[in-house]
């Protein structure tokens, strides 16, 4: 049951936010951006999360495929334009628009939540395939507004971590925090007839069990296992992971989609604090 936040701006302008129960926290592997039409199994499986979790007042996705090379910065604009970051791939995905709206108020209450680093607002991105690609299956309506967060190589990985700890307490307003990237993630070695490489098994199961461990300190340094750089080249896909389990604290891992697609692309997906969904 949702109820709307009391306390009003000047202008008696009424907040975005919710109370609520507890929001869950997700972790979701997006793969190819074909998942973004929904008609895969993975996708099948966001479109039963989206129906069998509280509908959020409000989603902070941390994508990907939105590096930045300064600072951090959070989405602020009223309306994200929907972003086609990929090449050679079929005309119909360059045409799949999610139009939800934006939120500057949330980007204002993620710059508050933050003291770890500064935020910056940002008016230039919008929703990368890393975030619409789940959203429209999650959300098909687009009626909720969406932010996103950004990521730079130049941090290190415990920052991320930070992060999802402070924004934690937005799971009491009604706000999901969502991750999208993938477990395990070499597009240099993809091969959509593969067999999952031995790497790619390998290091997919220290994940598993370093998040039913919650061994936070074996997650943020990941590096430090001789396989990781053959599981990610580059780390964007991996980090993610760590604000979500920042914002998850001590709630226990659920995991689903769990399958190596390609040989080395990890679609394992993780869900915090829903219960058991058996997705
Ligand atoms: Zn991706």
């Amino acid at each position: 049951m949702h109820s709307e936040v009391a306390s009003s701006g000047k202008g008696g302008k009424s907040q975005d936010f919710f109370q609520t129960d507890t929001m869950p926290v997700v972790f979701i592997g997006h793969g190819s951006p074909e998942n973004g039409r929904g008609d895969t199994s993975f996708s099948n499986s966001w479109k039963q999360l989206g129906k069998r979790i509280p509908k959020p007042a409000l989603i902070l996705c941390i994508s990907a495929h939105w590096v930045i090379q300064e600072g951090t910065a959070v989405t602020a604009m009223e309306k994200p334009r929907t972003i086609h970051d990929f090449y050679g791939f079929p005309e119909d995905l360059y045409r799949i628009e999610y139009p939800c709206p934006g939120s500057p108020a949330g980007a204002m209450l993620v710059q508050r939540l933050v003291q770890s680093i500064p935020v910056a607002p940002d008016s230039e991105w919008g929703l990368d395939h890393g975030s619409w690609s789940v959203l429209r299956n999650m959300y098909p309506a687009a009626d909720i507004p969406v932010m996103q967060l950004s990521l730079n190589y130049n941090q290190p990985p415990s920052l991320l971590f930070e992060i999802g700890k402070e924004l934690s307490p937005l799971r009491e307003q009604g706000v999901l925090i969502m991750g999208s990237g993938n477990i395990v993630h070499n597009l240099m070695a993809l091969d959509p007839n593969a067999e999952p490489y031995s790497w790619a098994l390998e290091f997919d199961d220290i994940v598993k069990n370093n998040l039913v461990e919650h061994d936070v300190d074996s997650l943020v340094h990941y590096s430090r296992y001789h396989i990781s750089a053959l599981a990610h080249p580059t780390s964007e896909h991996y980090l993610p992971l760590l604000c979500v389990i920042g914002a998850a604290g001590n709630d226990r891992p659920e995991f689903f989609n769990e399958s190596i697609f390609g040989g080395s692309v990890s679609m394992r997906s993780v869900v915090y604090g829903a219960g058991n969904l058996n997705l």
